[in-house]
């Protein structure tokens, strides 16, 4: 069975397609260093579903305490 070394799978029932970029899932806590490849096939199903497998932009660091 082929798998995509870009992707990985958490332990999700619904959404479980993450891209290496992100190393945690938010839902279930899963981490992609301990979790399988993304099997070719879940990924192009996850893809025509449009499920947001693609990487998840970081939240921006927020602003500095203003001082005085
Ligand atoms: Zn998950």
């Amino acid at each position: 069975m082929e798998t995509m070394p870009e992707f990985w799978d958490c332990n999700c029932k619904h959404h479980y397609i993450h891209p290496k970029s992100v190393t945690r899932c938010k839902r279930c806590g899963a981490r992609a260093k301990d979790q399988p490849d993304s099997r070719i096939t879940e990924v192009m199903r996850a893809l025509l579903q449009g499920e947001p497998i693609v990487a998840e932009q970081p939240a921006p660091p927020a602003s500095a305490d203003p001082s005085t």
